[in-house]
């Protein structure tokens, strides 16, 4: 993957960017996706930041030699902080963390959301985090999409402002995911409940503190749900 190629994780995040967006990038690493989308004429500049100097040097990098200086700005700031109000960005992506950690930099920092009307999020693990945080905090999701690279799974979800209710299961798997049950989400949550699996085995056991039952009823909760998901 480079600049001019995008591995097919950050295509599908790119494919959610409107065309004239102004683009945060938020734990840029490379800043390969600021430079395609620009390079591909879908949005005319943006931010890339960066929390880490040996990345921040590697997006500076890789801008300097796409030629992309002048419209792409890259910044050493922790998560959101990277946004200032005169850049404009209306577009925030946060790619390629987990998603609890993806939901504490948005919660961190949502005084900078001001002016943002779209999130692109795309979390390695923990999406749940992620749906919750925006119910609680007036987005909702207007799309989703599963992906299989590499032999693992991922997902991005897209979120505009608005209200929404959803349910135990689609805060789980994803409204839109659930409804499209492509392959690559029933391999995810056969997975998630075969490891559930494992792991209620294991607790069963050992010897049962307060603590090992609870956790076990919750992951029992948790699997009855996965179960009813896919064989509805
Ligand atoms: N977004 C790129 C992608 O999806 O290919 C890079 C993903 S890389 C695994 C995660 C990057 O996020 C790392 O470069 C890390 O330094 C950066 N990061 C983690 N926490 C951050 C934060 N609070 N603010 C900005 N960047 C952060």
């Amino acid at each position: 993957m480079n600049a001019k190629r995008l591995s097919e994780r950050l295509a599908c995040v790119a494919s959610f960017v409107k065309p004239g967006s102004v683009l945060a990038d938020i734990g840029s690493d490379h800043a390969y996706l600021p430079c395609w989308l620009i390079q591909n004429s879908r949005i005319d500049k943006a931010v890339a930041g960066e929390v880490v100097r040996g990345p921040y040097e590697s997006a500076k990098r890789n801008v300097a030699k796409e030629g992309l200086g002048d419209r792409i700005t890259v910044r050493l700031a922790d998560g959101l902080q990277a946004i200032m109000p005169e850049d404009g960005v209306d577009t925030v992506t946060i790619a390629g963390m987990g998603g609890t950690l993806i939901a504490s930099i948005l919660e961190a920092g949502a005084g900078r959301l001001a002016d943002v009307n779209r999130l692109i999020l795309q979390p390695n693990v923990h999406a749940k985090a992620i749906r919750e945080w925006g119910a609680a905090n007036g987005w909702r999701l207007i799309g989703e999409a599963i992906l299989k690279e590499d032999r693992k799974l991922y997902e991005v979800l897209a979120m505009e402002r608005g209200h929404a209710a959803y349910s135990p299961e689609e805060m789980l798997m994803g409204p839109f995911l659930m409804n499209e049950r492509t392959e690559p989400f029933l391999e995810k949550w056969q997975g998630e409940a075969a490891e559930i699996s494992r792991v209620l085995d294991r607790l069963s056991s050992s010897a049962q503190s307060p603590e090992a039952s609870e956790k076990h009823r919750q992951l029992s909760e948790t699997k009855e749900l996965i179960e009813r998901v896919l064989t509805d």
